[in-house]
């Protein structure tokens, strides 16, 4: 019985069920782009992160099943055993050409690069400087790669310029997301690198939601900033706007060795399936070339902006396809999403501890593969529930 009480895992639920925090899951088909199946029923879908419409896309598709046809779907091992398939190694030598880098190394996932990074370049002596709002693997990745863990104010370069005066520390990582995934502003690389340089300090970037969307042919937020060559460390996701799965760091020669050294989840996982790697080759040949996607979603960030401002609603300081509309009361988000979902639209309501107490919020995305059509079909179910504004 003591072993029952000590892990009462009821009464946490039970609270988490009170504040209207309780995560649910949907069971999805066709979980992109413009729509999905809930249920049986159609659903306009405003919540997935497939910003450039690529996740559906018949070229990539086909890519995935050519390569399957030819080499199976298992990796069989890790990178380091006989994991790395001729896919991988032609989408490193890609991803390594489209930022501008000498090299870059596939992760599994995104979580997975971001403890890999901070774990392999930080240990005891060192210091890792977060904005407040990075994502939660960047946050994990700074506590547990054991090296002094600080936080600077949200998009706050003199916030990290305090931080940085006050220490001492061998190495000094300073780590931001490019673009916030749940507020959808960008970070001012320009001002947090001029402060890591009087610092000596090196900078991240974790671009999961600016590649494919931010930049010429879609190259990221410091290319779109013009500051690419000032970030050591750069890491972008490929399951956003390249429409598949997995993630990479892109740098210098020396970067991606000590990777391949001592970073322990690249060295300690399966290869992600080089039928992964031969689709997301076709998406990033896509992402590169149809710069007509980035100028469909520009154009449908605009209307979305226009016409939810026009009916009173909070949008955040976003230029990018993440639109959240700030909502505050958690009970209150969920209500407004379970009444678009009627509607048949789907936005997911996001709640603490996600985002910061009172900022409870519904997170809308924009894709490539919306219609302007689709987008009023959005501001019409938003339109259908006043209350929610009040
Ligand atoms: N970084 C950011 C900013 C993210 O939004 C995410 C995914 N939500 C990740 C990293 C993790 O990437 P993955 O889903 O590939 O693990």
């Amino acid at each position: 019985m003591a072993a029952t009480s000590a892990f009462d895992l009821e009464t946490a639920l039970a609270e988490r069920r009170r504040l209207h925090r309780y995560r649910t899951r949907l069971n999805t088909d066709a979980p992109a782009g413009r729509e999905t199946v809930v249920d049986g029923r159609r659903y306009l879908n405003f919540c997935a992160n497939d910003y450039l419409g690529l996740a559906n896309h018949p070229d990539v598709v086909q890519a995935l099943k050519q390569a399957a046809d030819d080499i199976g779907v298992g990796s069989g091992a890790s990178h380091l055993v006989c994991g790395h398939s001729r896919f991988h190694h032609a989408l490193e030598e890609q991803l390594a050409d489209a930022t501008g880098r000498p090299r870059a190394l596939l992760f599994s996932t995104g979580f997975m690069a971001n403890l890999g990074v901070v774990g392999a370049l930080l240990d005891k002596p060192d210091a890792v400087f977060e904005d407040k709002l990075n994502h939660a693997s960047l946050i994990d990745a700074g506590l547990a790669s054991g090296a002094r863990f600080r936080r600077y104010l949200h998009n706050d370069a003199d916030s990290l310029a305090a931080q940085l005066a006050r220490a001492d520390a061998r190495r000094k990582l300073v780590i931001t997301d490019g673009v916030f995934s749940m507020d959808g502003d960008a970070a001012p690389l320009a001002a947090l690198c001029d402060v890591a340089d009087a610092h000596d300090a090196w900078m991240m970037v974790d671009d999961a939601h600016g590649f494919g969307v931010l930049g010429e042919q879609g190259v990221g937020t410091p290319a779109a900033q013009q500051v690419a060559a000032r970030i050591p460390v750069y890491m972008a996701t490929l399951g956003k706007a390249l429409g598949t799965f997995g993630a990479f760091v892109a740098g210098s020669e020396a970067l991606i060795e000590t990777l391949i050294q001592f970073a322990r989840p690249y060295i300690y996982t399966t290869a992600m399936p080089p039928a992964v790697a031969a689709a997301t080759l076709k998406s990033l040949a896509i992402m590169r070339t149809e710069t007509w996607r980035r100028e469909k979603l520009v154009a449908l960030i605009a209307q979305f902006r226009r016409g939810a401002q026009a009916q009173g609603y909070t949008l955040m300081d976003s230029a990018t396809p993440i639109q959240p509309l700030l909502i505050g009361d958690d009970a209150a988000a969920l209500q407004l999403s379970g009444r678009l979902r009627e509607q048949g639209v789907l936005v997911s309501a996001i709640r603490p501890p996600t985002v910061p107490d009172g900022t409870a919020r519904l997170r809308v995305t924009l894709s490539a593969a919306h219609a302007p059509e689709d987008v009023d079909a959005l501001l019409a179910a938003l339109g259908e529930a006043p209350s929610s504004q009040d």
